[in-house]
C-alpha cells in the first residue's frame, strides 16, 4: 500500500496539435485511479531542443497527489502516451506526447527504466519555468534547492514563452 504521494508530471508535445495533445494527457492523468489532480501550470512554447528541423514544443507541469507507486504510475504515463499516439521512432524527434515524472515526493530511485527526480528535470527550462509557476518552494532532493532557486540560478537561457494559463479548472479533491 502506497502512501498518498505529492508527485510533479511534465507534459510536452511537439507534433499535431500540441495544446489539444497537453490538455488530453492532463485529462487522463486526473482519471488515473488513487489520484487526484492538484494544479496544472500554463501552457509554455519552447524552440526545440535537439534537433532545429521540427515544431517548437508546448509543456505543462501538473502536481498531483497519488497512491499509485511510482512503477504503477510510469506505467499509466506511458499508457497515456500510447493511447495519444506516440511514435517512438526517433529519439529527441517528434512527439505528440511525452510524460516524465519530475518528482516523486522526496524520493530517489534510480532503476535501469526509472529514474527520479528525472535526471534532466533540474537543467530544462521548459520543466523549471513552470515547475516553478506552480511549486516554487518544491525542493529537488538530490540538489536539495527549491524549483525557483534552480531556474534562478541556470546558465542556459533557452527561451520559454509563457503562452497562457491553463484552461482546465481542475476540481479539489476528486
Ligand atoms: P525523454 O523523455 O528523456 O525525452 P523518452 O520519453 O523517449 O525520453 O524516454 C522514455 C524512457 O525513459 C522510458 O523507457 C522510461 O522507462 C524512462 N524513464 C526513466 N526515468 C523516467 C521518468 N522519471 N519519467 C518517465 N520516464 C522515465
Ligand atoms: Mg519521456
Amino acid at each position: 500500500m502506497t502512501e498518498p504521494t505529492t508527485v510533479a508530471i511534465g507534459i510536452g508535445s511537439n507534433m499535431g496539435d500540441r495544446q489539444a495533445y497537453c490538455e488530453e494527457a492532463v485529462r487522463l492523468i486526473s482519471n488515473f485511479s488513487k489520484t487526484s489532480l492538484l494544479a496544472v501550470s500554463s501552457l509554455y512554447e519552447t524552440a526545440p531542443l535537439e534537433m532545429i528541423d521540427q515544431d517548437g514544443f508546448i509543456n505543462c507541469v501538473a502536481a498531483v497527489r497519488t497512491a499509485l507507486s511510482p512503477r504503477e504510475l510510469l506505467r499509466a504515463c506511458q499508457e497515456v502516451e500510447q493511447s495519444l499516439g506516440r511514435k517512438r521512432s526517433v529519439r529527441f524527434g517528434p512527439r505528440t506526447i511525452d510524460l516524465d515524472i519530475l518528482f516523486y515526493g522526496d524520493q530517489i530511485i534510480h532503476e535501469t527504466d526509472l529514474t527520479i527526480p528525472h535526471s534532466r528535470a533540474h537543467e530544462r527550462r521548459f520543466v523549471l519555468e513552470p515547475l516553478a509557476e506552480i511549486a516554487p518552494m518544491l525542493e529537488h532532493p538530490v540538489l536539495r534547492k527549491t524549483a525557483l532557486q534552480i531556474l534562478q540560478g541556470m546558465r542556459n537561457h533557452q527561451e520559454v514563452r509563457r503562452l497562457a494559463p491553463f484552461p482546465v479548472n481542475p476540481k479539489a479533491g476528486g
